[in-house]
């Protein structure tokens, strides 16, 4: 069993705006559309038997603990069959128990945020499990050996103290573009926000913040991962601020490169 495709359509911690829980059908849609082909640019054939399954999208009730639940235990199933999961969200709260999952089987991994925010409120509008809060659940809790940040440039006061609280490596906008890039070790979870792209490439987001990484960016980036990354997420592609469904179209690059970096 290779890289394994689950959808969760779940966008009830979204803060904002509703509507990520639509993604993962889009995405499909133009990742297995006849307009393209699922060749990656390293010469990975993703349309090679077994080379990329796709087990469905998970039920996910609204409520946020059964939630969780039944995000961890749709994780475990692929994982303890020897896939690696790659989860198409959802908002960006699908990624604490993505990796309560993760954890459970590989133990504490190094992992990989691109962001344009660091997502470590302690709590936001009351709601510990919101999408602004996964990575400092994952920090309190010990499920990442480290957890590395790129694209972030909507940090906060707080977010900052909590960043140097929990010992997160950040590689903001400003360092990016002065030519700082992480050194990454293995194994690797990779938790991509679209919103982690310029709102140029990627418009159909929630909370679009100017400034941010081109798709080139982050595809060389994932080019450049080290292997193995065992598990991922592409979250906050939200259909309904999209515009002619260009960010489909990126979204669903974004999943087949990360495919092929992860079946290596
Ligand atoms: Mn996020
Ligand atoms: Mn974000």
């Amino acid at each position: 069993m290779g890289v394994t495709l689950i959808g969760v359509p779940y966008d009830a911690a979204s803060s904002f705006l509703r509507g990520a829980a639509e993604a993962p059908a889009k995405i499909r849609r133009v990742l297995f559309s006849p307009a393209g082909n699922l060749w990656t640019e390293l010469d990975a054939d993703l349309g090679a038997p077994g080379a990329l399954d796709d087990a469905g999208d998970l039920a996910v009730p609204e409520e946020s603990a059964a939630a969780r639940a039944a995000i961890t235990a749709g994780v475990r199933e692929v994982l303890d069959r020897g896939g690696r999961p790659l989860v198409l969200g959802g908002d960006h709260a699908v990624t604490l128990p993505v990796i309560e999952g993760v954890h459970a089987v590989h133990g504490p991994v190094a992992v990989l945020h691109v962001d344009a925010h660091p997502d470590l409120y302690d709590e936001f509008e009351g709601d510990r499990f919101s999408h602004a809060c996964p990575f400092a659940r994952i920090m309190e809790a010990g499920l990442a050996r480290r957890l590395v940040q790129v694209g972030i440039r909507a940090a906060t006061g707080h977010q900052r103290e909590q960043a140097r609280r929990l010992g997160v490596e950040t590689i903001d906008m400003a360092a990016w573009v002065a030519g700082a890039r992480p050194i990454l070790d293995a194994p690797l979870y990779v938790s991509v926000d679209l919103d982690g792209l310029d709102p140029a490439f990627a418009p159909g987001v929630s909370h679009r913040e100017p400034g941010g990484l081109s798709v080139r960016d982050l595809i060389g980036l994932l080019h450049a991962l080290p292997a193995p990354v065992v598990a991922a997420d592409v979250v906050e592609y939200n259909p309904r601020r999209d515009v002619d469904g260009v960010t489909a179209v990126v979204a669903a690059k974004v999943v087949k490169e990360l495919a092929g970096v992860m079946a290596r």
